[in-house]
């Protein structure tokens, strides 16, 4: 099967036009480095079938960066029959600067001009027919995003495939051209591949290739020392850019018309001034958060019912609706409550809610109608369907948190959240590109931890992947909505949304903090320089959206009919019944004698000895790291246990809280504490499996260190403080003298001296 590479700058298109090409879903993102690595699908619309390779985007084919290396070690070695170069049409000189260099290598290279659409809707124009002539090279007009374009684009790339190509240089005739020659010759002399490419990049000065060629490096410093003064001092990297670069504007920026003077770069500008303001920035990102969580985990929309209730001598409006039908009531409950007009994500919450109670209805009617034994009936009811249907109640509620992360993506936002977190936090040892896998973070670990593979640094990516898992993902989303859920189901005045969003800013403030710790202890170092280009603004793509969220709910569904419904059956089985295999009450089952083992070891933490049957909140951790949704399924089997009527009752996740709060006595801090340590603890097996292969050999253990004790400490701390507010005073105390303590030595004015004495 002959083999396609897409290669180009990062945001250029490249995801999605490969998605277009081969019906993957793959992740696209409006912003730099999503694809970390290449990716293969096959294209099947022409004669013959196609394999494609997405390559992560680069500026250039320098050895630099990770992402540099992989995409020219693909093309150089693999040897793709053709390299598409998308080229974003609306940023044209910049894009072709790798162009040029793409051109150099013996390969057939086809130029797709991405972005089409855009540049008819600024009313510009663009000439590929001249761009064509002018390159020597295929050019096609196209739109990945929708789809035009691309049939011409695989014929003509499938005809230029068996064609094949020589390379050819921008250089020729510029001041560098005879020693360019003269390394191209010797190089083809010795049976080089792709001998014009290793000679520019040799002139160059390019690591790799000084060290590969010593022979024709010679050749090189000759002709820098005959000339040294007049060519940019000597500087080649720098000449050859600049030739590279007036080449483009003389001859292929025509090509390229513009309608009037740009307006709508300047909207973007505009909007940045405003929400990357060095004060506001932060603020402006944490509102815009709160926004999202209110939406999605609120039950009062807009506050509504609060405020009027202010005005109303705290009456507010009245939901009470009766409409003398049951089932017309619950419908009517989707949409109001007692606490107000429900937000778009308690709609979904509610309504899925409705209808994962009715399925579970249905089913205990079944089991009774078949007259199935109690021990079938339970492990149907509960073990089975309840389990799974309080993790899946949550589904819809946390796919519109993602539709909201999706837009903040789509739209370019994100991209300036990094920029405002790397301006913010850089004095703290941390750069804008470590953010970047950590807000990906947001949506799973696994794949936030194989991009990490971008950070050049090994410490700076070894920390990273360690405060990943801060970053709340999508499996722990339901343990935070359910228990903020309960807690504010339990006690007036507090309001889920709040509390929600407050542990997610929790989680990512514990990354910063423990980032900036190690970078004072175990990881002193520099921090790498971060430069990205902020790509513009653009109203957020349904179709990308969708994609997004049809690839979450597939993994969700499939996690939840999988790993936990197995945990399920695991879990009921042991919690009814004892090691000699009879049934039994939860009290005496195995389940309680194999969590009551470990349960003193949460004491610190608000959920152990000193709750009744605080065992259950050790096992449902445990449980946790096989899925992070474990915990909330774990809730139910285990409140069934104790007499929580769940088919009755509702299992929407949040009422087993509640049932688990009157059966236990667990306070609210506790419960918090409980979430908190849930939130920084190992994570679930894939995502821990994912870093430790992100990790150096031998260096993981390390990592899970962290992990556990950054949980058991702040999860104590957190639990003590709330419980004993004036407790916060010392908690302060001990950490100003740690900060002290860090500083000083760092200063070299404690610990080093000691170890100079112990020397003599
Ligand atoms: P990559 O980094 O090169 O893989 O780029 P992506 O495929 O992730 O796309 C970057 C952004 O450009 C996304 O927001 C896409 O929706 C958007 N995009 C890609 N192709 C087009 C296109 O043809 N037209 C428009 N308007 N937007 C596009
Ligand atoms: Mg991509």
């Amino acid at each position: 099967m002959r083999k396609f590479a897409l290669a180009g700058n990062p945001n250029s298109g490249k995801t999605t036009l490969f998605n277009a090409l081969t019906g993957s879903t793959a992740h696209v993102g409006n912003w730099p480095g999503v694809t970390v690595d290449k990716r293969e699908g096959v294209y099947k619309r022409l004669a013959e079938h196609v394999a494609i390779v997405d390559l992560p985007g680069i500026y250039s084919l320098s050895p630099y960066t990770p992402e540099e290396v992989i995409a020219r070690n693909f093309i150089l070695e693999e040897k793709p029959d053709c390299v598409i170069d998308i080229v974003d049409a609306t940023n044209l000189e910049r894009n072709l600067y790798l162009t040029t260099q793409l051109l150099e290598i013996d390969v057939p290279v086809v130029v797709a001009l991405n972005m089409c659409d855009v540049v008819k809707k600024n009313g510009d124009r663009i000439d590929a027919k001249k761009l064509e002539k002018e390159l020597g090279v295929p050019v096609v007009a196209i739109s990945a995003l929708k789809g035009e374009g691309i049939k011409e684009l695989m014929e003509r790339s499938l005809k230029a495939a068996s064609q094949g190509r020589q390379g050819r240089t921008v250089l020729e005739g510029s001041s560098l051209d005879h020693v360019i020659g003269d390394v191209t010759i010797a190089l083809d002399g010795r049976g080089v591949q792709n001998p014009l490419f290793h000679a520019v990049k040799l002139v160059e000065g390019d690591e790799l290739e000084v060290k590969e060629h010593p022979a024709e490096v010679a050749t090189v410093k000759a002709f820098q020392k005959q000339s040294a003064g007049d060519l940019f001092g000597g500087d080649f990297e720098a000449l050859v850019a600049d030739a590279r670069y007036k080449y483009i504007t003389a001859h292929f920026a025509g090509a390229y018309e513009r309608a009037k003077k740009k307006e709508n770069l300047s909207r973007s500008d505009r909007a940045d001034r405003v929400l990357t303001h060095r004060i506001w920035g932060i603020p402006i990102f944490l509102v815009i958060l709160f926004a999202m969580f209110h939406l999605t985990f609120g039950t009062d929309f807009l506050y509504l019912n609060t405020i009027t209730g202010w005005f109303n001598g705290g009456a507010g409006f009245a939901y009470d609706v009766d409409t003398g039908s049951e089932v017309l009531n619950s419908l009517v409950a989707v949409f109001f409550t007692a606490d107000g007009i429900s937000t778009p994500g308690a709609i979904v919450f509610n309504l899925m809610d409705f209808i994962t109670s009715q399925i579970g209805n249905g089913i205990a009617l079944g089991m009774e109608a078949l007259d199935a034994a109690p021990w079938a009936q339970g492990l149907v009811n509960e073990g089975i369907w309840g389990g799974v249907a309080s993790v899946l109640s949550f589904v819809p509620q946390i796919l519109t948190l993602f539709l909201f992360i999706s837009i903040l993506e789509d739209s370019g936002y994100m991209a300036r959240v990094a920029f405002i977190l790397d301006r913010a936090f850089r004095k703290f040892g941390l750069s804008g590109r470590a953010f970047i896998p950590m807000i990906m973070g947001f949506g799973c670990s696994v794949p936030a931890a194989i991009n990490t593979r971008t950070l050049a640094d090994e410490k700076e990516r070894a920390m990273t992947n360690r405060v990943i898992p801060f970053f709340t993902c999508g499996a722990k989303a339901p343990i935070l909505a359910a228990i903020c859920g309960a807690i504010a189901a339990e006690y007036t005045g507090v309001s889920a949304d709040l509390l929600v969003f407050a542990l997610y800013v929790f989680g990512m403030a514990m990354a910063v903090i423990m980032v900036a710790f190690m970078r004072q202890t175990t990881m002193r170092g520099e921090v790498a320089p971060f430069i990205m280009e902020l790509p513009s603004y653009h109203a957020p793509q349904f179709h990308n959206l969708m994609v997004h969220l049809w690839d979450k709910l597939k993994h969700y569904i499939k996690k939840a009919f999988t790993i936990i419904l197995a945990s399920c059956i695991v879990l009921w089985f042991l919690q009814n019944f004892s090691w000699q295999w009879q049934m039994v009450g939860i009290e005496e089952s195995i389940l309680h004698d194999i969590g009551s083992f470990v349960t003193w070891l949460f004491t610190p933490l608000g959920f152990g000895l000193q709750l009744e049957n605080g065992w259950v909140f050790a096992v449902a951790a445990v449980v946790g790291l096989i899925a992070k949704e474990n915990v909330i399924a774990a809730f139910y089997i285990i409140a069934v246990g104790f007499g929580f009527a769940g088919a009755e009752q509702s299992e929407d996740g949040i009422a087993e809280v509640m049932y688990l709060i009157s059966a236990t006595g667990i306070t609210w801090q506790g419960l918090i504490a409980y979430t908190v340590f849930n939130m920084l603890t190992v994570p679930c097996f894939a995502a821990a499996a994912t870093v430790k292969a992100e990790t150096p050999k031998g260096r993981f253990r390390y990592t899970v260190a962290f992990w556990l004790l950054t949980s058991y400490v702040t999860s104590c701390v957190v639990y003590v403080v709330l419980s004993w507010w004036w407790t916060a005073f010392i908690v302060a105390a001990v950490l100003a003298a740690v900060i002290a303590l860090i500083v000083l030595r760092n200063k070299g004015l404690i610990g080093r001296k000691k170890r100079l004495l112990a020397r003599n």
